[in-house]
């Protein structure tokens, strides 16, 4: 605060010279001399209303003083106008041209306060961050935070459930558990999996209808060039991309659980909403479940990943449901 003190010297006495100027004006008027102390008793109070400080009485003073002795020229009209041209410019200019007096200690106090403001947003910030991790540790993962401020982190990273844009997280099925469910072994399942595919694939022929495996299990590298490789090649961005394809290490292919089917009678339908429409799509809706499949991305699903209707998978074991289902939540 002593530094606000210092600039006073010099601003008072550039408001000093600026009320000589005015006092040479009023000087200069052609006037009778006991029309001075009236102006001067008008000029006072107001002097006091914008600084309120001995300083300018004190120049109001000495400036009262030196009001008679200077009959200088400049012409002015009459009195009403020498009031407003005498006092209000004078006002404007303190407190704009000059530094003066209070601005700096109104910086000050304006700094004070908003030094203030910023340590309490900062604490605000700091106690919700607590109660939320506190609340987290102690509550239910799955329920949604009651109290604190709501953060803004949660929607594009990874989110309270474990999700990432939307998919949730799943180990890699090791390859020993993997079954192929092509003669060329190009697609392969978990052996509970592979083993109820080939049964459902079976029975769904058995009725006249082609179910055709287009992809099972995916190493992380498979996913890999899925998401980023094909992403990149359409130039989309990871949310949008995220909506069709989850990121590596998100996907249920991983599992060994997941199989995207198409029809064989319509292979144009394949990896589109329009294989909702073939015969392999309803055939299955019909009696997938007998075979413990089921459709993971259904329409305006919570995840809020685009509605896959060729995108099955198995949950037919303890293992598989604890996978689709325990782990959700964390
Ligand atoms: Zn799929």
């Amino acid at each position: 605060m002593d530094n606000a003190s210092l600039p006073e010297q010099p601003s008072q006495k550039s408001v000093e010279k600026k009320q000589g100027d005015k006092q040479s004006n009023e000087a200069s008027q052609p006037k009778a001399p006991q029309e001075v102390p009236h102006l001067e008793g008008h000029r006072q109070p107001s002097a006091q209303g914008v600084s309120q400080s001995e300083g300018a009485k004190q120049k109001n003073s000495k400036l009262d003083k030196t009001v008679a002795p200077q009959p200088t020229v400049a012409p002015k009209p009459i009195k009403a106008p020498i009031l407003f041209t005498g006092e209000i410019p004078v006002a404007v200019r303190e407190s704009v041209e000059t530094p003066s007096r209070f601005p700096p200690k109104r910086i000050m106090l304006l700094l004070g306060l908003l030094g203030v403001g910023a340590i309490a947003l900062l604490l605000g910030g700091w106690v919700a961050l607590q109660l939320r991790q506190a609340q987290s540790q102690v509550t239910n993962p799955t329920t949604s935070p009651t109290t604190g401020t709501p953060m803004p982190q949660s929607t594009a990273t990874t989110a309270p459930d474990g999700t990432l844009l939307g998919h949730y997280p799943y180990n890699v099925a090791p390859l020993s558990e993997l079954q192929a469910i092509v003669p060329d072994g190009s697609i392969k399942l978990r052996k509970a999996a592979a083993n109820a595919y080939m049964t459902m694939s079976a029975a769904a022929r058995a009725d006249g209808v082609n179910l055709t495996p287009i992809s099972g299990f995916r190493t992380l590298e498979d996913q890999q060039s899925l998401f980023f490789d094909v992403k990149a090649e359409r130039g989309q961005v990871a949310t949008k991309r995220a909506e069709v394809s989850a990121p590596p290490g998100y996907s249920e292919h991983h599992t060994g659980y997941a199989i995207d089917v198409g029809d064989g009678s319509v292979p144009a339908t394949n990896l589109s909403q329009t294989f909702e429409k073939t015969a392999a799509f309803k055939w299955l809706q019909a009696n997938a479940a007998h075979y413990n499949f089921e459709i993971s991305f259904t329409k305006g699903n919570k995840q809020g990943v685009s509605y896959e209707p060729w995108h099955w998978r198995f949950v037919g074991d303890r293992d598989s449901l604890e996978t689709f289902y325990k782990a959700r939540g964390k």
